[in-house]
């Protein structure tokens, strides 16, 4: 199988266009400091424990590592990540990402900053997105009881009905303005409430074209039959299914807690399990795309390739409107331009937010980040790669 028939992630020239040299110089700083677990450990720990004991250390994170994954503190500060994202045809979703909320005022001003980025969004001139995360809007242990089919206190009743409230105004706002609105997948411990939201949004809103994404996380061993479940509800239900497919970003926590808890590890048994399910999904979604909006989140090479392949081989066209490719600020960039410069639709999460409240965002990207897990390795070759290259020309 030639995986690059289409597209090329390794023409560093493109995947790079947009950056000047002092940028990737310091994202070949951050990228090597990142390759270390202990010093990813190290750093976490001592930022905490900075940011804690109010010593001035803001500055520095915001220069380096905030820089690098965030688009700003604000909504206005994001404008400018977003402009050079569009101008090589990347779509941005606003991603407000202040986690750990826990009062209704919090959960207010989140719902607020959310339809601020849905008003951002309807100005966009090409790919209009959204995201949002039900725990930004609700209670987390609220949700879990929830989830466990506890019964509810009068005064929790009470606050289940303002994040349903909550959740129908971002999302009317979102179908009004045809803004797409992507919603996160959590834990699985508070998947069934944020499953009834979105279906029951889905229902509503997405009757012409998909409007409402579910996420669907294919860590999960069910993952892949709830898809077709889901398709064969949103046909039943004629409602057109939006379907925002990923991997999944809790798989530590799951296993630890399914383990201590005793119940069975809702996690697939390898990554290969997991890969292999995340393809099928994603091909499932090409071939039934008359009845299915697919946004595919992935930072993996060979998932993003055999996409570009699925999508000739289906017949489709690259710019394809019910097709989008999704990958985060600050990473893979490789992926998202030589996507976007192959005339694919490509959207970037750009988050955003006060700095000391991004913490747990950044720590997720830097952890995740680690040679031991993931890709800094390959961010940091392709930097050097890149800087030889400039050296060079
Ligand atoms: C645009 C975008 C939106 C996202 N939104 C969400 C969201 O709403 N909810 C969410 O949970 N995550 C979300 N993520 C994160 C995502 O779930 C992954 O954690 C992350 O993208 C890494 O997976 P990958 O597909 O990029 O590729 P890879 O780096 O190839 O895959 C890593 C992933 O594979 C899985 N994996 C690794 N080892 C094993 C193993 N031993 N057994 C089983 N599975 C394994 C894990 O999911 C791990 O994160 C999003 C990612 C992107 C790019």
């Amino acid at each position: 199988m030639d995986l690059k028939k289409f597209v090329d992630f390794e023409r560093l020239e493109i995947a790079f266009e947009a950056k000047t040299d002092k940028e990737l110089k310091k994202r070949h700083f951050i990228f090597s400091t990142m390759k270390y677990p202990w010093m990813v450990k190290v750093g976490t720990s001592m930022t905490k424990l900075s940011l804690g004991l109010h010593l001035p250390v803001q500055g520095l994170i915001k220069s380096t590592i905030f820089d690098i994954f965030c688009g700003g503190e604000d909504l206005q500060d994001c404008e400018a990540a977003a402009n050079e994202l569009g101008r090589f045809k990347i779509g941005a979703i606003f991603d407000y990402s202040v986690e750990g909320e826990k009062t209704e005022k919090g959960f207010e001003a989140t719902t607020n900053e959310v339809l601020q980025t849905i008003y951002k969004a309807s100005e966009s001139k090409t790919l209009k997105f959204a995201a949002f995360k039900i725990t930004g809007l609700a209670s987390f242990d609220l949700l879990a009881k929830i989830h466990a089919e506890q019964s509810l206190t009068t005064e929790e009743q009470s606050a289940w009905e303002r994040v349903q409230a909550r959740v129908e105004k971002i999302c009317a706002l979102a179908h009004e303005k045809g803004v797409r609105l992507l919603i996160d997948a959590e834990e699985t411990w508070v998947q069934k409430p944020i499953d009834e939201l979105s279906i029951k949004a889905m229902q509503q809103f997405n009757k012409e074209s998909a409007i409402i994404f579910y996420t669907f996380q294919m860590y999960c061993h069910a993952m892949l039959t709830n898809l077709k479940n889901l398709h064969q509800h949103a046909k039943d239900n004629g409602y057109i299914l939006g379907a925002k497919l990923v991997r999944g970003a809790y798989m530590e926590k799951e296993r630890e807690r399914a383990l201590e808890m005793g119940y069975q590890d809702p996690i697939q048994p390898n990554k290969e399990s997991s890969d292999r399910d995340y393809d099928a999904a994603a091909k499932y979604c090409l071939e039934n795309i008359s009845e299915i909006g697919l946004f595919a989140g992935s930072h993996n090479e060979a998932s993003n390739y055999k996409m570009t392949l699925a999508i000739d081989e289906l017949g489709l066209k690259p710019t394809d409107d019910r097709v989008y490719f999704g990958q985060l600020y600050g990473m893979s960039d490789h992926i998202s331009f030589n996507l976007a410069h192959g005339g694919y639709n490509v959207i970037k999460y750009v988050p955003y937010g006060p700095l000391k409240a991004t913490i747990p965002y950044l720590i997720r990207r830097a952890e995740e980040n680690t040679s031991v897990k993931g890709q800094s390795g390959r961010e940091l070759s392709l930097v050097e790669k890149e800087l030889k290259r400039r050296r060079k020309s």
